[in-house]
This record gives C-alpha cells, sequence and structure tokens, in this order.
C-alpha cells in the first residue's frame, strides 16, 4: 500500500492534522477515562452517563449534540463535526457506554505505577474507549482541523451481553444514509485491527412439568431431569473447525425445594461461529436435541434472546489498511482480528468497519479489571491518525450521497 502510505505521511506532515495527534495524545485521557467510569452504565441503564456525555460533546463545540432515546429506551448520544464536502460520506466514529457491572458494583480505581497499571471495574472495557472518543472530537476542534467529510462521533448503549449491540443498531439505522464507514473504539484493544465479527445466537430454553412432591408424585416429569439430559446432550455437540464454532450453557436455573419436583428449569446458551451457517448448523442440533429429549409431558419453549449477525471486510481493505498504516506510523504493531463487537452490526449492515483499540489491559469483566497507561499515548496518536486517514479516504473511494 505504497500510495496510502504516502498520503499518510503528507496528511501527517500538515501542522493541523500535527496539532490534533499531539493534542490527542496530550489530553488528560485518564482522567476522562475516570471520571466515565465512575458513573455506573450496566446494560440498559446507561442514561445518566449519556447525559454526563452530552454534556462534554457541547463543551466540545460539536453540531447537532443530543442525547437521543430510540424506542425501546436505548440512550445514544450523537455530536457531529462539520467536514468540506457536507454531501460526501461521513465517517462514524463510537464507543460503547454500558458496563457488565451491576449498579450497585464498588467502583473504586486502584493506581499501581510501578506495574503502569490502574484498576477499576469496566475502565477499560469502555470507559476509556468513551474517553478517546471525546477526547478525539475536542482535539479536533482545538487543533483547527477540519475533515474532508463530516465526522459523526456516537457514544452507545447496548453493546455488552444481552443488550444485542442495540445502541449501534439504533445508530446505524439513524444515520444510515449518512456514512460511509465506521470505526469502533474499545478501550483494551490495542494491537488488533478487528475486520471480521462472529455470528452469536443466544438462546433461553425453558422446561415445565406438573410439579408434585418427590415421594407421592414420584414417576411425575420433572423440568430439571429433562433440562440436565438436554445440556448433557447439547455437551456433546461436535463443533467444526472451518469454520470455528462454539457453544456454552452459561446459566443454569430452575426448581423450588429439594422435595419438589421441579415445575420449571431453564439454561442459556450461546452460540457462536465465524459464519452464519455455522452457527445455524449448531443451532439445528439444538433444536433437534429438544425435540427428542423433551417430551413425555414436559412443554419446552426455545426463545431467542441474543442474536449478533456475522459479517467481514478482507484484511486489503482500505479501512483496514489505514488502521494498519496508522500504527505503523506511530509505532504501534498491528494484527488482525475476528470477535463480538459492535463492528458485527456495521458489517452485517453491509457498512465497512472495523473495531479498534486505545491501550491494553486485562481481566475484562470482571471487578480486577485494568489497564496499561504505557501505551495510551501512542494508541491515541494511532487513533488520530486513524481518523484523518479514514476520512480522506473515504472522500475519496465512496460515491457521494447523492449518487448512493
Ligand atoms: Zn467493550
Amino acid at each position: 500500500m505504497p500510495i496510502m502510505q504516502d498520503i499518510l505521511r503528507q496528511l501527517a506532515a500538515r501542522p493541523d492534522v500535527a496539532a490534533f495527534v499531539a493534542g490527542a495524545a496530550g489530553a488528560p485521557i485518564l482522567e476522562t477515562a475516570i471520571a466515565i467510569q465512575q458513573i455506573p452504565a450496566p446494560t440498559f441503564h446507561e442514561d445518566a452517563r449519556a447525559d454526563w456525555i452530552r454534556s462534554r460533546m457541547l463543551e466540545a463545540g460539536l453540531s447537532e449534540v443530543v442525547h437521543i432515546v430510540h424506542e425501546g429506551d436505548v440512550y445514544n448520544v450523537y455530536g457531529r463535526i462539520p467536514g468540506f464536502a457536507p454531501d460526501a460520506p461521513a465517517l462514524l466514529v463510537s464507543a460503547h457506554t454500558d458496563t457488565v457491572f451491576d449498579a450497585d458494583t464498588d467502583l473504586s480505581i486502584r493506581h499501581e505505577p510501578a506495574q503502569g497499571r490502574v484498576y477499576g471495574p469496566g475502565l477499560g472495557d469502555n470507559s476509556l474507549g468513551v474517553a478517546a472518543l471525546l477526547t478525539l472530537a475536542g482535539q479536533i476542534q482545538a487543533a483547527g482541523y477540519r475533515p474532508p467529510c463530516d465526522l459523526w462521533f456516537v457514544a452507545n448503549a447496548r453493546e455488552e451481553g444481552l443488550g444485542d449491540l442495540g445502541g449501534i443498531k439504533a445508530a446505524v439505522a439513524h444515520l444510515r444514509d449518512r456514512i460511509g464507514a465506521v470505526i469502533i473504539l474499545e478501550g483494551m484493544t490495542l494491537g488488533w485491527v478487528y475486520n471480521g465479527g462472529i455470528a452469536v445466537r443466544r438462546h433461553k430454553i425453558t422446561c415445565r412439568g406438573p410439579g408434585g412432591h418427590s415421594w407421592g408424585s414420584f414417576g411425575a416429569p420433572s423440568a430439571i431431569h429433562y433440562l440436565m439430559k438436554l445440556g448433557a446432550r447439547i455437551a456433546e455437540i461436535e463443533t467444526t473447525v472451518e469454520p470455528r464454532s462454539t457453544f456454552n450453557i452459561g446459566i443454569v436455573e430452575g426448581g423450588e425445594t429439594i422435595n419438589t419436583i421441579a415445575p420449571h428449569a431453564a439454561l442459556w446458551l450461546d452460540l457462536r461461529s465465524e459464519t452464519t451457517e455455522g452457527v445455524e448448523a449448531l443451532e439445528r442440533q439444538v433444536f433437534d436435541l429438544v425435540e427428542t429429549v423433551c417430551t413425555g409431558g414436559i412443554e419446552t419453549a426455545v426463545e431467542l434472546v441474543g442474536s449478533r449477525p456475522a459479517g467481514s471486510i478482507p484484511r486489503g481493505h482500505w479501512l483496514v489498511q489505514a488502521a494498519i498504516l496508522s500504527g505503523v506510523q506511530v509505532g504501534v504493531v498491528l494484527d488482525y482480528s475476528t470477535g463480538s463487537t459492535d463492528a458485527n452490526a456495521v458489517l452485517a449492515a453491509g457498512l465497512p468497519g472495523i473495531c479498534v483499540g486505545v491501550t491494553q489491559g486485562g481481566n475484562a469483566h470482571r471487578p480486577d479489571e485494568y489497564i496499561e497507561t504505557g501505551p495510551i499515548d501512542a494508541g491515541m496518536r494511532y487513533l488520530a491518525l486513524l481518523v484523518v486517514l479514514a476520512a480522506h479516504q473515504l472522500v475519496q473511494t465512496a460515491p457521494r450521497r447523492a449518487e448512493a
């Protein structure tokens, strides 16, 4: 990609771009991330955090700043930076606001300077991503850099768990006729460019029976006994390596007392594959097992509680290469990856999208989650260059909105 590399060098040498990149790296991003992290935001309850972000976007001088509560109480915050070509497709930069932690979780922060780490639940996933979003937007304004196309900045809800990517799905639907590419920010995935999203289907399988006394009604069908037979059969499903497919029974619940024949029991099943066909093949095997195992007076219901579509763009796609080259420019080495991120919904909607990181970290989704402070500076330089290069390339490659 010598041509894009030359473009990047020329862009990076411009005073306004250089000021933006330096500003992004020099901003107090860790402090911003901690301020965000201190506002509880369990999936489905991101409203307080969204209000705070809206105020910061207004302070940064973004246009059209609004906290939209989409249908079903999806809390997304939007802001725009106008580009030179208002009719060109815009670049969307987004970061999810929700966390896996309950509202009453202790959100205390612990600094470990000797380790180069800061610990805090949700700090890396994804307060740091949201802080990067706000910092990039603010520093573009401060540096006086005007992008070639509009930039939309969105802090979206519902990435985690049963949020089922509801926030980014709503954002993509809301901006569908205005955007041409999407960059998703995650706090602790630096080192990876996610250019593919795996397919995920989640089912809650519930068994119901008549119940009864364990002695007096012995022989009546037990919801737990049937559910356990079903679970055992599911656990024996042979997965494929190509495409890589996986399953997990993550939760089992049910029953009433030790001497009651269980009238109800349920399991929560997570199915994943690199392809839609792969996840559907797993799903068919599970449905067949439900048909064969759950008979004889047990009623079984299968409820789809989550669906993340698969999608990908090639490694050679300009957006993926823009990330790789921006990393090279500041000494950040990147590799390709696939996963389950907000980029899934973007790719499934037919838009080019990647997920990129700010720094490294560990123990995501655990109370002892931490981020590495060392790489943040280079991470922010890389992200700033990526936004500039991607906006430039988008205007070069995508059709004007009037033709699209
Ligand atoms: Zn995340």
